[in-house]
Parts: C-alpha cells; sequence; structure tokens
C-alpha cells in the first residue's frame, strides 16, 4: 500500500523500482499494489499512470501490461477514518486474489506531519490485523530535531514493533555505501591500517550542483543540517567508523554503528563553532549558467539564515579514532555533483627522496559513492626513466566498467530488503536518536547566532572560505574530489 501514490518520489523511484524487481523476477505474480491519495483517479487512469512514470524513466515497457495489472487506486484523504475502512475491505479482496497471505507493506511516500496519523489509523480501522507480517517502510525526515522525532516514534509504535519499521535512508540503498563494509572487512590490506595508528584523518564530501529548486518552502525549515548531515553524512561516518560486526545482520551492523554514534565528542553550544562552519549560495556560475542566491530563490526569505552548505569536524573518542578528524561537508549550488570518501593515510616515518623535487604524496583511499561508483588507491610509484624520482600513481577500480548496467537504483535494494524483511540498510530508532541529539546542539547554536556573512559562498565554488579553514586549523586541507574523477584517474 503506498500512500503518496501520486507524488513525485512514487513516480520517479519507486514505481521503477518495483518495474525492475518485477522484470528481474524478484517480485512473482503473487503482488499487489493499492496507490493511495486524494484526487480521483480511476484504476485505469492509475495503471496508465504508472505505465508513463515507467516509459519515462526506464524507457521500455517490455511486460508491462501484465505487471500493471497489479495495481489498483484508492481515493483517500489519510485525514478522514471511514476511508481506511474501505481500504482494508480492498486489502482483503486482494489477498485472496493474490494469494498473498495477509503480508502487508505499508509504504509513507508523503509529507512527513502524516506519517503518526496514518500508522495510528491503519492500527484503530484494523488495517494492521493480518494474519502474515506487516511492515511500515518510512520516508526522511524522521522528525525535525530529537524531541518531534521521539513524538513521531512514539506514535508509529502504537502501531508497528520497531523490528517492523523501516526507516529510509536512501544512502545505505546505495551499492557503493554498502561497499564500505565490504572494502573495510573483506580485504586483509585495509582493516590493520584502520586506525589513528596508520589514518591522518577521514574526509566525507556529499556536494550538489542543483541549487533548492521548488523545495524553497521545506528547505527554509530544514536547511542542510537537517537535510543532509543528521542521516546521510552521519550514516557514511558510523559506517567508516564502526568496528567489525561478529556478524554481518542487521542487529550486530546497528549495534555497532550504534556505538560509533555513542563515542561522537559531545559539543557544549558554544563550542560549536569551532567544530562546524556553515555556508549559504550567492549567485554564480553553474555548468556555464548565471544562477540566482538562495535568498532569491522562490519560498526563500529575502533575510533567510538557512544553511545550504556544512561542514564539520567529528572526533570519536574510542581507542581506534583518538585523535583522528573526520571531516564532513555537504552544500548545494557547489562546483561539482559528487559524493567522495576520502581516506588519508599518515606520512611514512621519513622520506628517502627527499633530494627529489618531488614531495611524496600521501597515500589515499578514495571511495566514489556517486555519480561514479568506484574505489581508488593513490600510491607513489618510481618515474620512469634514469632518476630515482617518484610520480603518483592511481589504482583505480570503476563499477561502471564492470557492472553497472546491473547496478540496482538504491530504491531498488531497498523495496528488495523490506518484502524480505531484511532492515540492514534502514535506520533504527536508536540510531535516529542519537544523530539528532548531536545534530540538534549544532541547531540551537545556529539558530540563536544569525549568520552575518550570508550569503558567503558563491554558486559553482566548493564552499566559504571558513570550511577550508576549518580544515587548516589542523594542519589539513580538503582534497580536491572535483579532480578525482574515475575517468580522470
Ligand atoms: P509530493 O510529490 O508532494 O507527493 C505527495 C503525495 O501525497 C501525493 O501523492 C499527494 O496526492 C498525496 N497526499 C497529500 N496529502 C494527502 C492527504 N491528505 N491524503 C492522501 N494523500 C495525500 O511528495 P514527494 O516528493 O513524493 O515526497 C514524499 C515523501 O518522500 C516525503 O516525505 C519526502 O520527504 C520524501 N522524499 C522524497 C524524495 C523525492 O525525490 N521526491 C526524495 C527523498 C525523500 P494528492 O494531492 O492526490 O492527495
Amino acid at each position: 500500500m503506498l500512500f503518496g501514490a501520486t507524488g513525485d518520489l512514487a513516480n520517479r523511484k519507486l514505481y521503477p523500482s518495483l518495474y525492475r524487481l518485477y522484470k528481474k523476477g524478484k517480485i512473482t505474480e503473487r503482488f499487489a499494489v493499492v496507490g493511495v491519495a486524494r484526487r480521483q483517479l480511476s484504476n485505469e487512469e492509475f495503471q496508465n499512470s504508472v505505465k508513463e512514470s515507467i516509459l519515462t524513466y526506464i524507457g521500455e515497457n517490455v511486460e508491462i501490461d501484465e505487471f500493471i495489472s497489479h495495481f489498483y487506486y484508492h481515493s483517500h484523504d489519510v485525514t478522514d477514518a471511514a476511508s481506511y475502512r474501505e481500504l482494508k475491505t480492498l486489502a482483503e479482496g486482494l489477498d485472496t486474489t493474490y494469494n498473498l497471505d495477509g503480508n502487508r507493506l505499508f509504504y509513507m511516500a508523503m509529507a512527513p506531519e502524516f506519517f503518526g496519523t496514518i500508522a495510528e489509523s491503519l492500527k484503530s480501522e484494523g488495517l494492521t490485523d493480518t494474519d502474515g507480517y506487516k511492515r511500515l517502510v518510512i520516508e526522511k525526515p524522521f522528525g525535525h530535531n530529537f524531541e518531534s522525532a521521539q513524538e513521531l516514534n512514539r506514535r508509529i509504535r502504537t502501531a508497528f514493533a520497531e523490528d517492523e519499521i523501516y526507516r529510509i535512508d536512501h544512502y545505505l540503498g546505495k551499492e557503493m555505501v554498502q561497499n564500505i563494509e565490504v572494502i573495510r572487512f573483506a580485504n586483509a590490506l585495509f582493516e590493520p591500517l584502520w586506525n589513528n595508528r596508520y589514518i591522518s584523518n577521514i574526509q566525507v564530501t556529499s556536494s550538489e550542483t542543483l541549487g533548492v529548486e521548488e523545495r524553497g518552502r521545506y528547505y527554509e525549515k530544514s536547511g542542510a543540517l537537517r537535510d543532509m548531515v543528521q542521516n546521510h553524512m552521519l550514516q557514511m561516518v558510523a559506517l567508516l567508523a564502526m568496528e567489525p560486526p561478529i556478524r554481518l545482520n542487521t542487529d550486530e551492523i546497528r549495534s555497532e554503528k550504534v556505538r560509533v554514534l555513542r563515542s561522537f565528542r559531545t559539543m557544549k553550544v558554544e563550542d560549536v563553532k569551532d567544530y562546524f562552519v556553515r555556508g549559504q549560495y550567492d549567485n554564480g556560475m553553474v555548468d556555464g549558467v548565471e544562477v540566482p542566491a538562495y535568498r532569491n530563490e522562490q519560498m526563500v526569505a529575502p533575510d533567510s539564515n538557512t544553511e545550504t552548505y556544512v561542514a564539520g569536524k567529528l572526533m570519536i573518542d574510542n581507542f581506534r579514532w583518538a585523535g583522528v578528524p573526520f571531516y564532513i561537508r555537504t552544500g548545494k549550488r557547489m562546483a561539482a555533483k559528487s559524493t567522495k570518501i576520502v581516506v588519508q593515510f599518515k606520512d611514512i616515518p621519513m622520506n628517502l627522496y627527499y633530494n627529489t623535487k618531488e614531495t611524496l604524496n600521501p597515500n589515499l583511499l578514495v571511495i566514489h559513492i556517486q555519480p561514479e561508483e568506484g574505489v581508488t588507491l593513490h600510491l607513489n610509484a618510481k618515474k620512469s626513466g634514469q632518476s630515482m624520482t617518484t610520480t603518483p600513481v592511481r589504482l583505480n577500480f570503476s563499477n561502471k566498467s564492470v557492472d553497472r548496467m546491473n547496478t540496482p537504483e538504491a530504491y531498488e535494494k531497498l523495496l528488495y530488503d523490506s518484502m524480505r524483511g531484511d532492515a540492514t540498510n534502514f535506520t533504527h530508532w536508536d540510531e535516529v536518536a542519537l544523530s539528532w541529539k548531536f545534530v540538534d546542539t549544532i541547531s540551537e547554536a545556529w539558530e540563536n547566532a544569525k549568520e552575518e556573512s550570508f550569503p558567503n559562498y558563491a554558486s559553482g565554488s566548493m564552499g566559504p572560505q571558513s570550511s577550508e579553514d576549518l580544515l587548516q586549523k589542523d594542519g589539513h586541507t580538503w582534497w580536491p574530489i572535483e579532480e578525482f574523477d574515475v575517468d580522470n584517474c
């Protein structure tokens, strides 16, 4: 049951992902999709709109008529209790028609203010009374701060147990994010070095070239901190920093991630400025096109204090990571669209090549999350020729050249996992709670103090000067990720 069936997420991501799963045989004929939204549509009109979205985003329609015949539409206002009873009757009929054993997946692809109401109504109107499994898939954002997240959690927990709740963080569905675990735990090479004796610092960058587009109303209340840091960025740090789990199952991985989140050095509000900086984009040029400042975007206040960029330093106070900064940065309207992790190893104890003109570059392990997917190892090698001089070389693995065609979309994986009951790549309440508590201190500092320097970075740049200064204080510098593309290696 898909709540928000006529929305952007359903059309762009969910229908194409379901279709791919169907084509791969991961969904059998025993399924039905009930689309729920307010507008009046017949089943046929709904099926045609699903077909259109698949044609638009996948560009093919093999077996499509059979696929869309499993789609049904229910016009329904989620605030109207009576309508849930009709939905229940429809669901029971489909249970019989398709032999579904009463298994139900409720996907909330709607504005978050409805999440609590829907869950409570599903329970009170009996939709969760079923002989099969019942699962709730819930989109971000999960609350606005710790308090609101706790209240939302309380409401959905009235209808679903924690292990029936699948909180989406679509970064966790990405191939290379899942690959962090494999790189670390399936290679003898890295894990012995994966600690404060050999690693100097880790940098996680997630940059977008897009601005706020038509999401100004939402973004004004959210900003980059809540939109990106609380969930995706902290999740990536947790995966990079966690201890090897004793088994690769949901509970063990989650408990290791939770231990990382618990080890983050907490800040007092007055210390936030030493660890985190914020930015807001000015006008500028992106891909050769003049673009406006954030404050001139639709539905944005002309004196907005909302950050469109965040950079920060996270310290993980445990034996493995004491003293190693994890730098994160994310922003809109930056020079490149890219998500990359750079692990910088410490310099070797002495440079035997000091008498050459070359300085030795530190070894780097670069994990490319998007748009390319791959891994690059930066080493020093001998420059060919007579002299003993060094030259930097890059060993590169790119998914594109191997199995790009088969790389599933994040939503495809997450939908499949939720159907199979594998919650590993979804966030547990404990993770959400700890992330919000960490981020709330930063929000408090920033909400209390207007940032007089806004706007402080040009569209098309890599962010404000304060972000460079943050690393320079520690003797580090951001690696130019835009030059690290797999294709340039
Ligand atoms: P959207 O395009 O605004 O769609 C909202 C959907 O909710 C529409 O189908 C709308 O249909 C329905 N709806 C609104 N009020 C309703 C009501 N009272 N009763 C029943 N249905 C109602 O939103 P979206 O962009 O798809 O986003 C949905 C969720 O996914 C949000 O939580 C968002 O944060 C999250 N998300 C979206 C994206 C994305 O790429 N779009 C990415 C990540 C996360 P009617 O108007 O016909 O009722």
